[in-house]
C-alpha cells in the first residue's frame, strides 16, 4: 500500500514551469505557505527542462537561485490527478499527495499538437519538442540525420538544439507560407527582446534549409523511420533521414483548469486582469491563458502570485509590461493557422488514436467526439485522449469539452485514498 501524504498551503501552485515559479516566488515574498508541484523530477517547465544537468540556460539561472533561497516547497516528480473544491490529489512514484490549499494558481502549461500521417507510428517519428526533450535528458543525436516539420517557431528552436548537439538537421518543414513567416518575423521584432532571439536563431540556424509551403505526406522505414516524404510548394520529394521530429504548434493544457470548473473560450483559460479565472481564488497563468512565450509566461505568474497574496499594487505595476508581451499571443495566432490540406494526410488505415489503434476510417462513422469514445474507443487509452483529442477536432470538427476524473490514469491506491466527499467541480 502507498504511503498518503497530507499537505496544506496558503497558495498551491501546479506546474512549476517559468509561469508557475514566478508565481510561487511572488507569493512567497508575502510570507503566505507555497507549494509548487510538478510532475517532472526537477522544476523548470519545458523551455528550462535541462536545468537539472549542467545545461541550464544562463537566463533561468536566476530564477533557480531564488527558488532555491525562497520558502516555497517544491513538490517534484508528483502529478496532480484529481481537483475538488479546496483540494488537489497528486501520485509519485510511491506515494499519494493529498493537497489542501487556500488559494489555487494553475501554470500547467503546453504541449504539441500532432496530427496523423501514414507512417506517423515509426520509431524515430517523434514530437519535434519530444525529440528536444530527449536530447536535453542525455540522448545522443551527434551525426544523425534529422527532419524537423509541422509548423511555430519551436521548430526553430529544436533544429537550433539538434544542431548544436551535432545532428545534421537535413530540412526544416515550414507549413505556414512565406509570406506569413516573412511577416511574422518582421512583428516579432518588433516585440522587446525578441529583435536579440532572432539574431540568435538567424545564427544558429545558418547553412539549415528551411522550408515553407512544406508539410510531412508520410514516414517510411522497416524497423524505424528511413525515408520521409514531403510536399514542398506543390511539389512532391522524399528525403532520407534518421529522426523526423514533427509538431504542429502547441495547444494548452486545460484538463486540470476545466476539472477545476474554470470557463474556458475556445480551449483556453479567459482570466481577469489579475489572472484569475471565472473560479474566485483560482488564478490561471502561462500557455493555458493564450500561446505566448517565456516572458509572457513570466510576468502573468508573477502577477497572478501577487494577486493571490492579496498583493494588488505590486501586480499593478506588471500590467503594462504583461500588455506588450501580449502582443506575441495574437502573432504567433496569425502566423501559423493550420492549412486545410493537413486535414486530407491521413488514410484510413492511418491510426488517429494510437493508445487503442483506432483508425481513421472508424472515426469516420462517427458525428461527434463522445461518439467516437463510445463506439470506436478513441482517446480511452493511457493518454486519455491527450494527442488524438485535438488531433480529432482539427480533423473532424468537433467539440471536446468534457474532463473525467483521473486526469490521468494512476493506481489504484491512489484512487481509494481520495476522500469520497471529494467530488470535482466540472
Ligand atoms: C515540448 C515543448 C518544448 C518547448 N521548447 C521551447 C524552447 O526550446 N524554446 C522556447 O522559447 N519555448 C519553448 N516552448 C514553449 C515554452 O514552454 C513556453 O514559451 C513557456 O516557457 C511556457 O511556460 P509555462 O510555465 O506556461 O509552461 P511549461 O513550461 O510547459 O510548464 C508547465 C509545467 O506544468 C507541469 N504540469 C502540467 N500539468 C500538471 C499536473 N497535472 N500535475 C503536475 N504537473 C503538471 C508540466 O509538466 C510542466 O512542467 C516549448 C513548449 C513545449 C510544449
Amino acid at each position: 500500500m502507498d504511503s498518503v501524504t497530507n499537505l496544506r498551503f496558503d497558495v498551491a501552485v501546479v506546474g512549476a514551469g517559468p509561469a508557475g515559479m514566478a508565481a510561487a516566488l511572488a507569493t512567497a515574498d508575502s510570507g503566505h505557505t507555497v507549494g509548487l508541484i510538478d510532475d517532472n523530477p526537477a522544476a523548470g517547465g519545458q523551455i528550462w527542462r535541462a536545468a537539472y544537468n549542467s545545461a541550464r540556460p544562463a537566463a533561468s539561472s536566476i530564477w533557480f537561485d531564488r527558488l532555491n533561497k525562497s520558502a516555497v516547497q517544491v513538490v517534484r516528480g508528483a502529478r496532480v490527478f484529481h481537483a475538488a473544491e479546496g483540494e488537489l490529489a497528486a501520485e509519485s512514484d510511491d506515494s499519494v499527495i493529498q493537497i489542501s490549499y487556500g488559494k489555487l494558481i494553475l501554470t500547467t502549461g503546453a504541449r504539441e499538437l500532432f496530427l496523423p500521417f501514414p507512417g506517423w507510428t515509426l520509431p524515430n517519428v517523434m514530437g519535434a519538442g519530444g525529440l528536444q526533450a530527449l536530447v536535453k535528458s542525455g540522448l545522443d543525436i551527434s551525426g544523425k540525420r534529422v527532419v524537423i516539420a509541422g509548423t511555430g517557431p519551436l521548430l526553430l528552436a529544436v533544429a537550433a538544439c539538434a544542431s548544436k548537439c551535432g545532428a545534421k538537421v537535413v530540412g526544416i518543414c515550414e507549413q505556414t507560407t512565406g509570406a506569413q513567416m516573412a511577416r511574422f518575423g518582421l512583428r516579432m521584432m518588433l516585440v522587446p527582446g525578441k529583435a536579440a532571439e532572432a539574431v540568435r536563431f538567424a545564427c544558429d540556424l545558418r547553412g539549415i534549409p528551411h522550408w515553407t509551403d512544406c508539410w510531412p505526406i508520410a514516414a517510411f522505414g522497416n524497423r524505424r523511420v528511413e525515408t520521409v516524404r514531403i510536399s514542398r510548394q506543390g511539389q512532391t520529394s522524399e528525403i532520407e533521414c534518421d529522426y523526423l521530429a514533427c509538431g504542429f504548434h502547441l495547444i494548452p493544457n486545460v484538463e486540470l483548469p476545466r476539472m477545476c470548473g474554470c470557463r474556458l473560450r475556445e480551449n483556453f483559460v479567459p482570466v481577469d486582469e489579475y489572472q484569475q479565472t471565472s473560479v474566485p481564488g483560482i488564478y490561471c497563468a502561462g500557455e493555458p491563458t493564450g500561446i505566448g512565450g517565456l516572458e509572457l509566461a513570466l510576468v502573468e505568474g508573477e502577477i497572478a502570485g501577487y494577486a493571490a497574496a492579496n498583493w494588488e499594487d505590486r501586480a499593478k505595476h506588471l500590467f503594462a509590461r504583461r500588455a506588450r508581451h501580449q502582443k506575441v499571443v495574437r502573432i504567433l495566432r496569425d502566423a501559423f493557422p493550420l492549412r486545410p490540406e493537413l486535414k486530407n494526410l491521413a488514410r484510413p488505415d492511418t491510426l488517429v488514436c494510437r493508445c487503442e489503434d483506432v483508425p481513421h476510417q472508424r472515426l469516420c462513422e462517427h458525428g461527434s467526439w463522445r461518439a467516437a469514445k463510445l463506439h470506436a474507443r478513441c482517446g480511452m487509452g493511457p493518454c486519455q485522449g491527450r494527442v488524438c483529442a485535438p488531433a480529432a477536432e482539427f480533423l473532424f470538427g468537433w467539440r471536446i469539452d468534457s474532463v473525467r476524473p483521473p486526469l490521468f490514469p494512476v493506481r489504484c491506491s491512489s484512487l481509494a485514498a481520495i476522500p469520497s466527499h471529494s467530488a470535482p467541480r466540472n
